[in-house]
């Protein structure tokens, strides 16, 4: 089946009751017929449900529509995008350990690597810039993935996924995508090398800003058990759970299973169904909710750059931009409806032009159908001293804009009293 197709249809066939929407099983336990049926479904030796911290019938068919449009072996769904990304890691580094990234992060991902992380003895080690060579200087032993976001949440870089993919495969080691920005329906990592991909659902692919979740996506392809030194709860009998050696026992989809066996069991971000259902919904129209903000992302970018009130127009669908060719061949022609713009003036006129939208709303988020506005300076990044900033890549004059799907003339309206309001009339 195509995009379209899985999105509406994936990993759901109706039970007796023929029931056409996926049912919410709103539920904490699943009956078991006997001792020996309970002991079958705890080993995992047949499938089944017992507790919903650990799966839930509803969840499973947003994980095997996520895992088919992102083509892996198994998907594991969660409370948060940033729980996606926090277990991510935590399934294959622990105290000693490091991880290199790009710099280009969404800004609690960035507090998460930069501040918490090293508390608890897992090192983040950002590179300069998104360039293999830049992550190269920064592998040792100790490394255990790279991770970067396909496109940068708010930078727009667009990262070169096969030659990041090469160097980590190199030095023995999985590339982790953040693929929150581009969705599966632009970019699929795991089709240029990612080994594990993870998403904010929150966000595009639940789409109306309903509802919190994240997921994460396992290729089946790292081959864990080459690595037996470096990947040693991929090698060693895990002592938490019947002492079982992943890759023996569930073969490509060793990390994904561990990932709920340890990661999510132990830990509980789980989702719950009535969100795994509200995210399911927002999937379905997904395909079509892109292609109009597209559109209407276009129109935008191409008005703002002829405004002299706008100093720049941070766009990688525009020729000159330069991630337009990694963004070409990545995106397959499609560009971002998120991008970034500066007002003239600096970090006070960007504010006046912030509080001055009408339409737009003015708030921490992306993804939605409506148009939303943000200051990362002055909300998501304001916990960054002037020093992070510049590595993350926000301005104090950048507006972001997460363009939505209502007619072009509304929102470009809005936009022009909203630059008047910050720097007079054009
Ligand atoms: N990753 C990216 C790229 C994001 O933009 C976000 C949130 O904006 C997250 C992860 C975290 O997702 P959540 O807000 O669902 O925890």
């Amino acid at each position: 089946m195509r995009d379209e197709t899985i999105a509406l249809h994936g990993g759901y066939t109706p039970d007796s009751t023929k029931a056409v929407a996926v049912p919410i099983y709103q539920t904490v336990a699943h009956e078991f017929d006997d001792a020996d049926h309970a002991a079958a479904v705890f080993d995992m030796d047949i499938p089944g449900f017992h507790y919903n911290r650990l799966n839930n019938p509803t969840n499973q068919v947003l994980e095997h529509r996520l895992a088919a449009l992102e083509l892996g072996v198994g998907a594991l769904t969660l409370s948060s995008g940033t729980a996606a990304v926090l277990y991510s890691l935590q399934n294959l580094a622990g105290l000693g350990d490091n991880i290199v990234s790009a710099p280009q992060l969404y800004g609690t991902t960035y507090t998460l690597f930069v501040h918490i992380l090293p508390q608890q003895g897992l090192e983040v080690r950002l590179a300069a810039d998104d360039t293999p060579a830049a992550m190269e200087a920064l592998i040792d032993d100790r490394t255990k993935a790279i991770f970067c976001e396909s496109i940068g949440n708010p930078a727009g870089n667009v990262v070169d996924l096969e030659a990041v993919a090469a160097l980590a495969h190199f030095h023995g080691i999985p590339l982790i995508v953040d693929n929150t920005v581009a969705t599966p329906m632009m970019i699929k990592p795991v089709e240029h090398g990612a080994d594990i991909v993870v998403h904010s659902l929150t966000k595009f692919v639940g789409g109306h800003g309903t509802t919190l979740a994240g997921g994460i996506v396992d290729s089946g392809k790292f081959p864990w058990a080459d690595h037996p030194d470096r990947f040693p709860m991929f090698s060693r009998p895990e002592p938490s759970f019947h002492g079982v050696v992943y890759p023996e026992r569930f073969g490509d989809a060793a990390y994904i299973v561990r990932c709920r066996t340890v990661g999510l069991r132990n830990a509980g971000a789980t989702l719950s169904p009535f969100s795994a259902f509200l995210v399911l919904q927002g999937l379905e129209t997904m395909s079509v909710r892109l292609d109009r903000h597209e559109v209407n992302a276009r129109a935008v970018a191409a008005y703002l750059a002829e405004d002299r009130r706008v100093s720049w127009v941070d766009f990688a669908g525009f020729p000159d931009h330069p991630y337009h060719e990694l963004s070409e061949r990545y995106l397959k022609g499609r560009c971002s409806s998120l991008f970034t713009f500066g007002v003239v003036g600096g970090y006070d006129a960007g504010l006046r032009f912030f509080n001055s939208v009408k339409l737009f709303k003015r708030l921490v988020n992306l993804g939605d159908a409506k148009s939303l506005v943000s200051h990362p300076a002055s909300t998501t990044h304001r916990q960054l001293t002037a020093e992070d900033l510049k590595v993350v890549g926000v301005t104090p004059d950048m507006i972001r804009l997460s363009v939505g799907i209502e007619h072009i003339d509304d929102i470009i309206e809005d936009i022009d009293q909203a630059l008047s309001a910050a720097c007079g009339a054009e």
